[in-house]
């Protein structure tokens, strides 16, 4: 037997809940990320000397730890919109299952 094809994790399902409504800036209402602009940049074939200044960015996350006996790892995911430079960040969640 052989698998070919995982499920998505318990732990894909606590990350995309932590993070529902951040791929909305909640100053400016910019919807695209970052790379979107560039795609589109590309795409137009037009040379857009602000493509790498719109949009919404994926800075990555940080670790928490809460418990004093037993801990618990989480992650909070943070964003930056390049566009008004406003930054925020997602719940926190377990990451590992
Ligand atoms: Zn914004």
């Amino acid at each position: 037997m052989k698998i070919t094809k995982y499920g998505i994790s318990e732990a894909e399902i606590r990350r995309a809940k932590a993070n529902a409504g951040c791929d909305v800036c909640p100053r400016c209402g910019e919807n695209k990320s970052d790379v979107d602009y560039v795609i589109e940049s590309m795409e137009s074939g037009k040379d857009t000397p602000r493509m790498f200044n719109k949009g919404i960015l994926h800075l990555g996350y940080y670790t928490k730890y809460k418990g004093v006996f037993r801990t618990t790892i989480y992650h909070v995911d943070q964003y930056k919109c390049l566009s008004c430079d406003t930054e925020w960040e997602s719940e926190p969640y377990e990451p590992y299952d």
